[in-house]
């Protein structure tokens, strides 16, 4: 079946959550000021987990505990201009379009509720490992019989590309999100974006 996917990271790339990300980190007393914050944009975040000194077994209660803060964040947390019409404009030019999120589930429905385009996606998947992305990716493939190279996972981050490579998918790195140009760059996408108004060229 010929049909194109494509599916899409949620916090840095639909929606603009680093802000509300960095405040909680404070918060929680991590050394986040701002020459450190941008430092972090230069490191995959299994380095910024390091860097910061966050145990691993600390990272399923912090990422719960960010999920709360960023419900009640979440009235002013903005999509990034543009995409509510890139989306639109994906979905009818018939794009099957997805998300795959670190996020919760409930966060994400409430933002894209808000913006109107929540019956643009057929499927948003939570994953709750911030290194497991790659097996729901397959498993979206799978079940809407996705060819590889009509697949595409878009992200903002180093572990997004590399999740999509490892589904087997393509994938399309954002510039405006979490990690720096330089770093995704490193980590070869198979496409690059500057500005939202780009992915319906790239994607269509
Ligand atoms: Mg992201």
């Amino acid at each position: 079946m010929d049909k194109k996917v494509i599916i899409f990271d949620f916090d840095g790339t639909l929606a603009d959550t680093f802000p509300v990300f960095v405040e909680f980190a404070r918060g929680e007393g991590l050394d986040c000021g701002p020459e450190e914050t941008e430092d972090l944009r230069n490191l995959s975040i299994r380095d910024v987990i390091a860097k910061l000194r966050i145990p691993t077994w600390k990272i399923p209660f912090l990422t719960a505990k960010f999920h709360g803060y960023f419900k009640k964040a979440s009235p002013r947390v903005p999509l990034f201009k543009g995409i509510v019409d890139v989306i639109r404009d994906l979905r009818e030019s018939g794009r099957i379009l997805a998300i795959v999120t670190s996020n919760s589930r409930s966060n994400v429905e409430n933002l894209l509720n808000r913006d109107g385009i929540r019956d643009c996606f057929d499927i948003i998947h939570s994953e709750r490992s911030l290194f497991g992305k790659a097996r729901p990716l397959r498993n979206i493939m799978r079940q809407l019989r996705a060819l590889p190279n009509d697949a595409w996972y878009v992200g903002d981050e180093v572990r997004d590309v590399e999740a999509a490579r490892e589904a087997g998918m393509q994938s399309l790195a954002v510039s405006w999100g979490f990690n720096s140009e330089a770093v995704l760059r490193a980590s070869h996408p198979d496409s690059l974006a500057f500005e939202p108004s780009e992915l319906s060229s790239l994607l269509n």
